[in-house]
C-alpha cells in the first residue's frame, strides 16, 4: 500500500471481505445484515463512524508520505531519482511510466500540506508548492496563473528567465496588477545551493501518515454522541453496541420490519406501540419503569445520548459506563423476552446488570472501582423501591 496505487477493483474485493467479516464474522454476508453502510463505517469515531481505515484514503496516505520522503530527505532512492532527472518537473515527465503517473496525482495533497524552504530551486514548483508566504501563487495570484506560459516551471526555471517572458503577451488589467506585485515581492529573492526542503506546515520537518489521513477526512460535521459512546471503560462490544443504538442501527424490530424481515415492528414487551430503538430504551412502559426505580431521568431520544447528564445521586466519574451497563441490560432482557420466551422481569434485568458490573469493573483502574458499587446499591434499591 505504501508503493502502488491499489486498483479500485482491488480495494473494493478487500472490503467486500471486511465487511463481511465486521457484521457476520464470515467470509461473504448479505446486504441486510450490514447495520451501517460501509462509507460511514470508515469515517472516524469523531464524525459518527467506527474508525475503520478507508483503503483507498489509507493507500493514498501512504504513498503522499512517500512522495514526501523522496522530495524532502537525503533518502538513497530520493538522491537516484533526482540525480537522474536532475533540471525536469520531476512529476510532470509523461515519460516516466503509469507509476509515476498515479504518484503524480497525488502531489496536490502533498502540496497542500507542506511548505517548501526553497534553497536551488530544483525540486520547487513555482506555482503550485506553498514555498513564499502562506500560500502558492497559483491561488494568490488566479488571473495571472491562468497566463503563465509554463504552469508546470520550477522555482529555478522561472526565476532563471526575464518575469515578462514568463506570460502570454497582453495581460488582462487584473494580471497586470498582480504581475507588477510579483515582480516586487520577487526582486530580493535569491537561491541559494542548498537542496529544497520540504516540511510539514503542522509539524516541521515530520509529515505523519496519520495527519495525512485525516487530512482527508477535514470538514465533515462532527458527531455529538461520540465521546459519550467511545471515550469511556465499557467493554469494546459494548461500545459498539452504544454506537449503533445512537444510529439508531440496532435490528429492533422496527428496523426489520422496514427490511422485510419480520412481520410486524410492535414491541413484545409490551405490545403497545412499534420497537423502535427509542421506544425500547426509552419510552417503553418497562424501561420507564426501570429508569424511575433507579431514579434517574433519560432522554427521550436514542440520538441525544450526548445529552444523558450523571444521576445526582451517583458519582459523576464513569456515568457514561452506567448508563451504559443499563441499556446493555434492557437490551439484554428484550432477547430474554424475543429469543428465550421468558416473562419480562425488571428483577432479572437488574441482576443481569449487577453481574455485568462486577465483570466490567476489571476495565476501570483500582481507585476508580469504588464507583461499581455505587451502582450496584442503586441497582439494588431499585428493587427495594418496586
Ligand atoms: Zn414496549
Amino acid at each position: 500500500m505504501s508503493a502502488l496505487l491499489l486498483p479500485k477493483g482491488t480495494i473494493e474485493a478487500f472490503d467486500k471481505k471486511r465487511r463481511a467479516f465486521l457484521w457476520s464474522g464470515d467470509d461473504s454476508c448479505s446486504g441486510s445484515s450490514c447495520l451501517v453502510a460501509w462509507d460511514k463505517v470508515c469515517t472516524a469515531r469523531e464524525v459518527g463512524g467506527l474508525g475503520i481505515k478507508n483503503m483507498h484514503d489509507q493507500n493514498c496516505a501512504l504513498l503522499v508520505k512517500r512522495l514526501h520522503h523522496l522530495h524532502s530527505t537525503d533518502s538513497s532512492w530520493g538522491r537516484w531519482i533526482w540525480q537522474e532527472h536532475s533540471g525536469s518537473a520531476l512529476f510532470c515527465d509523461n515519460q516516466l511510466g503509469p507509476h509515476w503517473d498515479s504518484l503524480s496525482t497525488l502531489l496536490p495533497i502533498l502540496q497542500r500540506l507542506t511548505r517548501v524552504q526553497v534553497g536551488d530551486g530544483t525540486r520547487t514548483s513555482f506555482w503550485h508548492d506553498c514555498w513564499y508566504g502562506s500560500s502558492t501563487f497559483k491561488d494568490r495570484f488566479a488571473p495571472l496563473f491562468s497566463h503563465a506560459l509554463n504552469r508546470e516551471a520550477t522555482v529555478a526555471v522561472f526565476l532563471s528567465k526575464p518575469i515578462e517572458d514568463q506570460f502570454a503577451p497582453r495581460l488582462s488589467s487584473t494580471a497586470e496588477t498582480q504581475l507588477a506585485r510579483l515582480r516586487e515581492m520577487l526582486q530580493n529573492f535569491y537561491l541559494s545551493n542548498s537542496t529544497d526542503l520540504c516540511p510539514s506546515r503542522d509539524a516541521p520537518g515530520i509529515l505523519r501518515t496519520k495527519f495525512i489521513y485525516s487530512s482527508t477526512h477535514m470538514g465533515l460535521p462532527l458527531c455529538k454522541n461520540w465521546r459519550f459512546i467511545w471515550d469511556n471503560r465499557a467493554p469494546p462490544r459494548v461500545q459498539f453496541f452504544a454506537w449503533l443504538l445512537a444510529k439508531d442501527r440496532l435490528p429492533t424490530k422496527a428496523n426489520l420490519h422496514k427490511k422485510n424481515i419480520v412481520p410486524t415492528a410492535g414491541c413484545i414487551v409490551c405490545n403497545c406501540a412499534d420497537e423502535t430503538a427509542t421506544h425500547l430504551f426509552l419510552q417503553c412502559q418497562f424501561a420507564q419503569e426501570f429508569w424511575r426505580a433507579l431514579r434517574t431521568s433519560v432522554v427521550s431520544n436514542v440520538q441525544d445520548l450526548a445529552d444523558l447528564v450523571a444521576p445526582c445521586h451517583l458519582p459523576v466519574k464513569h456515568f457514561q459506563v452506567f448508563f451504559l451497563l443499563c441499556f446493555w441490560g434492557l437490551w439484554n432482557h428484550r432477547h430474554d423476552v424475543v429469543f428465550r420466551g421468558l416473562p419480562n422481569s425488571r428483577t432479572r434485568l437488574v441482576a443481569k446488570c449487577i453481574e455485568d458490573a462486577t465483570l466490567w469493573a476489571e476495565h476501570l483502574s483500582r481507585e476508580d472501582r469504588p464507583v461499581v458499587t455505587n451502582w450496584k446499591s442503586l441497582l439494588s434499591s431499585s428493587i427495594r423501591y418496586d
